[in-house]
């Protein structure tokens, strides 16, 4: 006990002796830890920072994310174990990898890759000047062709990420069936991404007001919480802010320079704060990319089950250390065992889905911005 208590007074004296406090458990029966250090990539090898990290021991979760060049280095009890990595709430990227730790022996799986699979079934609608397609296929993903007449046909079965490409035609879209299924699809746990005039999909139009007091016909997210004016001039902003913290750790910067290269872009006039998450903003703190994720929350836990059943998606809270809860998906095996330290079913921020919206394009090609790119790739592993 002395030892117990002396070990908690080290660890008091020097706050972070361990970077993931929550592994410091003095009882455990694995005195013994073990590094282990690789690398995490997408399907055709590009580097993956920010990737969580974990092993799940019987509920005491062993964490950490890759830095800036997809490298990770994590401490683990030695024996036969299971390491998992993720995006997001890892239900749409998540890999695993049977591993056994020798005492005295750091693992070093760096020559063999370590690739973030999907698990899910990504689609996308074209579009004018957006191709976020590319930069799904460059990472080395699938991902399905959809067109509107899809969305308003409900034909969305199986897939659970959507990427509305921002589009040249002002036409407002008058099918209620169309917004009604967006909504559902999102309830349901499903996410999307629009950008620029796509802002419709989210709020409907009626052939895009120059105004906010002017009434947005459709749309499944009300005019109250968004309202967006194509009044953008073509023109460079400099000087803005990436917010949002995990963004700016995944693209390794806290500014970035946005080129509008086509006039009338959709400037936000206004969103609501307690709605929306700014991820960026220019330099006079007008949004310029943000994110829900509170468009509705459900109780319907039976979807949080993957795999056939052999998945859940959780929120794993800490044992004394509720600030750093991560939402994670485990095998079903080792649901009680997290359960059983308050642990809770479904993501930790809810169970419907993201919508994310940036007032800039994502198109590759001509845009000579790689931290654009940067951020449609945080888009797509973290819906
Ligand atoms: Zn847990």
């Amino acid at each position: 006990m002395k030892k117990i208590l002396l070990f908690t007074f080290i660890c008091v004296l020097f706050i972070s002796c361990q970077d993931d406090s929550e592994n410091i458990n003095p009882i455990s029966q694995h005195n013994n830890l073990e590094k282990v250090i690789g690398k995490v990539t997408s399907p055709t090898g590009i580097t993956i920072p920010s990737t969580y990290v974990y092993y799940d021991d019987n509920g005491t979760v062993y964490n950490t994310l890759t830095n800036q060049l997809g490298e990770f280095e994590i401490s683990v009890p030695t024996g036969q174990g299971v390491l998992t990595i993720q995006t997001g709430n890892g239900r749409l990227f998540r890999s695993t990898k049977n591993i056994t730790v020798t005492q005295g022996q750091t693992l070093d799986l760096r020559n063999e890759n370590f690739v973030l699979n999907s698990n899910s079934s990504l689609a996308f609608v074209a579009g004018t000047y957006d191709e976020i397609q590319t930069i799904i296929t460059n990472l080395g993903y699938q991902t399905i062709e959809l067109s509107l007449d899809d969305i308003t046909n409900n034909n969305l079965d199986n897939i659970n990420a959507l990427f509305l490409n921002c589009s040249n035609d002002s036409a407002p879209i008058t099918a209620d069936s169309f917004y009604d299924n967006l909504n559902d699809f999102v309830i349901n746990g499903n996410s999307l991404y629009t950008s620029d005039w796509g802002l419709k999909y989210l709020v409907g139009d009626s052939g895009y007001a120059q105004d906010c007091t002017t009434e947005r016909v459709g749309g499944f997210i009300a005019d109250e919480l968004v309202c967006g004016i194509r009044s953008g001039a073509m023109e460079t902003l400099t000087n803005n802010t990436i917010l949002n913290n995990d963004l700016s750790s995944f693209t390794g910067t806290n500014t970035i320079d946005l080129e509008y290269d086509l006039p009338d872009w959709m400037q936000l006039n206004y969103i609501d704060a307690n709605y929306w998450d700014v991820l960026v903003e220019d330099a006079d703190s007008n949004p310029l990319m943000i994110k829900t994720n509170t468009v509705s929350t459900t109780n319907d836990d039976s979807i949080w089950y993957s795999d056939n059943g052999n998945k859940v998606t959780i929120c794993h809270i800490p044992p004394g250390n509720p600030e750093n809860s991560h939402s994670i998906t485990i095998s079903v095996n080792a649901l009680d065992a997290h359960l059983a330290h308050g642990d809770t079913i479904g993501d930790c921020n809810g169970s419907s889905g993201n919508v994310y919206y940036t007032t800039f394009h994502n198109h590759v090609g001509e845009t000579t911005n790689p931290i654009i790119e940067k951020i449609m790739e945080y888009v797509i592993l973290n819906l």
